[in-house]
């Protein structure tokens, strides 16, 4: 019976040092490397292996060194793994102690295999220490120098396998945040990965290294950071959220059209942190061509929401306001932060929720700031609705109706007052305004009235427009605006 009965087998096979029991009564192959354990251990943890027992072979039962072979298409290393813990139970990995990923994913995947439940959840349990879709955990992992939970220690790009144990034995819930790859930027010919928050970046070195100091500073001396690689790329961590470095990205490589604001909120302030000094200027130039200091080009933004670089909506003023004081961009705050006092008091107090997660909000100083100005505003709006129309028709104005415009410009003041009284919006357009009612009041003053009322109009929007650095307390800011006739505030 110790005479092996396969003339090629003996020269072939590499007893495992390990898991050789002398008395073991069934030899498992894996890959000419071979196991001699008991048939009833295996079977009394694993059906698959006492369906493989039970069953009567078709064929003369193989043997080797007198014990049935069974041959497996597993790593011997992986069954090693397996075959200790089914030997020695908890006494061989301790509960408490900290394993390698890679015993823990073999364990996982041979255990699903074979159908031994017990081993499989014990272990899985044990990947989730690390991998799960609690970002606090992963966080606390990954905080370093290297990963890993007390009980599991892994790289960075284990996280691979990790996922495909977690789609393989069903537990999707427990997929890892921690390397999804991103959708728009991974390129398969990229040599660095930028991992932020949950997701991960394959991009070009050379493309980050031409457009940032900080970058360029990070790959020119291996950094401890770069230890980790994924993919053969070497990773960098960021601790900046996802979105906000896709929309980096995204300009970066993405081209240079228009974009939504929140695109170019992003780049202004990762461009700023990681001195990437064309694409902060850039940005800076787009949020410039909305908020401006200039009054036409603020104005023709304002109407449309928008330039021919970026669109925005009224609540990002107030990210505007934050970045012209990041980049020392001072002559974005007047008409951002006038764009700020028009909004809902709910958003100026409490601030704006970003798609990263965070809330935008003001200083407390430029919150004062705000707060106190509106009440100019108020006062300015109703003030420049009575001056409006507070001239007497004459020749000087070549009224041609002379007793009939005094009273419709009387009732043009009294609606202006009471449907503008209520906002601090002093600055709309009130030609367009006048325009609206011109089949009733307005369309029946004559020309000459007409046209002063609205010259009048120009003139106190320019006034206020000029006095917003003033109003908003804002020391050596300039705001540029059309000419003003001084007769107005006589
Ligand atoms: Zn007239």
């Amino acid at each position: 019976m110790d005479i092996p009965t396969q003339a090629e087998d003996p020269a072939g096979f590499v007893h495992d040092e390990e898991i050789w029991f002398a008395d073991g009564n069934v030899v498992l192959e894996a890959k000419g490397h071979v196991f001699r354990i008991y048939q009833g251990l295996l079977a009394h943890n694993s059906e698959i292996f006492r369906d493989l027992f039970t069953v009567p072979q078709p064929t003369s039962v193989e043997t080797y060194e007198g014990c049935p072979i069974v041959h497996l298409v597993d790593r011997p290393e992986d069954l090693r793994h397996l075959l200790r813990v089914i030997y020695h139970g908890n006494r061989y990995y301790r509960p408490d102690e900290q394993l390698e990923f890679a015993a823990v994913a073999a364990l996982v995947r041979l255990a699903h295999k074979y159908q031994i439940d017990h081993v499989r959840d014990a272990y899985l349990w044990r990947m989730k220490s690390c991998f799960c879709t609690e970002l606090a955990t992963w966080e606390t992992v990954t905080e370093g120098p290297g990963y890993g939970s007390p009980i599991m220690k892994f790289r960075l790009a284990d996280a691979i396998a990790a996922v495909n144990i977690a789609r393989l034995t069903g537990t999707e819930s427990m997929l890892p945040k921690g390397v999804k790859r991103d959708e728009e930027f991974w390129f398969d010919d990229g040599n660095v990965v930028l991992q932020a928050g949950g997701i991960v970046f394959r991009v070009y070195r050379g493309v980050l290294t031409l457009n940032s100091d900080v970058f360029a500073g990070l790959f020119s001396v291996p950094q401890p950071e770069l230890t980790d690689t994924l993919d053969d790329c070497p990773v960098v961590k960021l601790d900046d959220h996802p979105v906000d470095v896709r929309h980096l990205l995204r300009a970066l490589f993405a081209g240079r059209s228009w974009f939504p604001f929140s695109v170019v909120a992003s780049v202004a302030r990762l461009a700023h942190k990681y001195d990437m000094e064309c694409l902060r200027d850039d940005a800076v130039k787009r949020i410039q061509s909305c908020f401006s200091h200039d009054f036409d080009v603020w104005a023709k933004a304002a109407a449309a929401r928008g330039s021919n670089l970026v669109s925005y909506r009224d609540t990002d003023a107030i990210a505007a306001v934050n970045i012209a004081r990041l980049t020392d961009t001072y002559n974005i705050l007047p008409s951002a932060l006038y764009t700020c006092c028009q909004l809902k008091s709910k958003d100026l107090l409490n601030g704006v929720p970003q798609a990263n997660g965070t809330i935008e909000r003001l200083t407390q100083a430029d919150l004062l700031r705000c707060l106190k100005a509106r009440k100019k505003f108020v006062h300015d709006r109703v003030v420049s609705t009575y001056r409006l129309c507070q001239f007497t028709p004459g020749t000087l104005h070549k009224c041609t109706t002379q007793p009939i415009c005094p009273s419709l410009l009387k009732m043009l003041v009294n609606l202006e007052v009471t449907f503008g009284t209520e906002d601090y919006a002093c600055l709309t357009d009130l030609i367009a305004w006048l325009e609206i009612n011109s089949e009733d009041q307005y369309g029946n003053l004559c020309r000459g009235c007409q046209a002063h009322v609205q010259e009048r109009a120009l003139g106190l929007r320019a006034k206020m427009w000029s006095d917003l650095p003033m109003t908003l307390e804002l020391r050596n800011v300039e705001v540029r605006g059309p000419y003003y006739p001084e007769y107005i505030y006589e």
